[in-house]
């Protein structure tokens, strides 16, 4: 497209003709460049899962005399298909994030109920860990948005926080206005992310350690796509975290108007 140049922070240079073409052909090799690159690293991710799945049934078929084995076989079978499964999932999700597909109309949509989806769909992995959510979101608040996508985003923090977290610690989510944003917070006191993996987990089936997320089954996508649907949504995420004490993500998105909040809290008049 016909676009300038930004330098560093500085103003927006728009070049001339030949300037231009040749931006063009750069931004065209980079998008083709990092095209590739996921395809291929979708490819590695699906390799996983399908090739554990062929070596687990050829297993099964040589123990089908040992009704034990084949129980234990058939289990890491059910693992390894969930897995694929999500993987599959979350790779639509982000396509049609990317603008594959046109945005929904953005509605009003109460963040108390966002939260509340998102913790109940969290609450079984939490349990399992012993660990506890402690909700703290300020009534009344109203973005605009895309109520199942902003769900889809603080579901992926507050999985990632369960994940990462020890056994037993508690878990804050928090939402409060700030700025004409609606500012949701998931504080865990987990494993943290080091320093220098900070600005890169946002990044598309980026982990700070795959053996670590493997055994979380993680994806890698989970982050990406928080981030997109930020993006769309005119807000943006960002992460605090230490390593060893805990980690917090930020969602930020515009508040709603006036006119956005719900009649029954529409004020003194009634
Ligand atoms: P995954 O499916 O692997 O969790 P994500 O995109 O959700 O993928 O996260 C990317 C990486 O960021 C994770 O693999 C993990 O290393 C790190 N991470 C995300 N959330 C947390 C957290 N709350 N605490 C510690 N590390 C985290």
């Amino acid at each position: 497209g016909v676009h300038g140049i930004r330098l560093g922070s500085g103003p927006v240079v728009t070049p001339g003709p030949v300037a231009l073409v040749l931006t063009d052909v750069t931004e065209a090799r980079r998008v083709e460049a990092v095209r590739r690159d996921f395809v291929a690293n979708v490819g590695h991710e699906l390799k996983t899962p399908v090739g554990a799945l062929a070596l687990l049934a050829e297993a099964v078929q040589g123990a089908a005399d040992d009704p034990e084995t084949v129980q234990r076989f058939a289990a890491r079978m059910q693992h390894e298909a969930d897995r694929l499964a999500r993987l599959v999932r979350e790779l639509i999700d982000l396509s049609r994030l990317q603008g594959a597909e046109p945005l929904p109309e953005l509605v009003p949509v109460a963040v108390g109920t966002v939260v509340a989806e998102a913790v109940d769909r969290t609450r079984a992995a939490a349990a399992a860990k012993d660990i506890q959510l402690a909700v703290a979101a300020q009534p009344g608040l109203v973005v605009r948005g895309v109520e199942a996508q902003l769900a889809t985003a603080l579901t992926n923090l507050l999985a990632n926080a369960v994940a990462y977290s020890p056994p037993g610690t508690t878990i804050a989510v928090g939402a409060r206005a700030r700025s004409g944003f609606a500012e949701i917070a998931v504080t865990d006191s987990g494993i943290g992310i080091p320093r220098s993996d900070r600005s890169r987990v946002f990044e598309r089936f980026y982990r700070v350690d795959q053996s670590r997320a493997s055994a979380t089954g993680g994806t890698g996508l989970g982050l990406a796509i928080v981030k997109h649907v930020a993006s769309n949504h005119g807000g943006a995420v960002t992460v605090w975290s230490e390593e060893g004490l805990g980690s917090t993500f930020t969602l930020r998105i515009p508040l709603g108007t006036d006119a956005d909040q719900p009649a029954d809290e529409a004020g003194p008049e009634r």
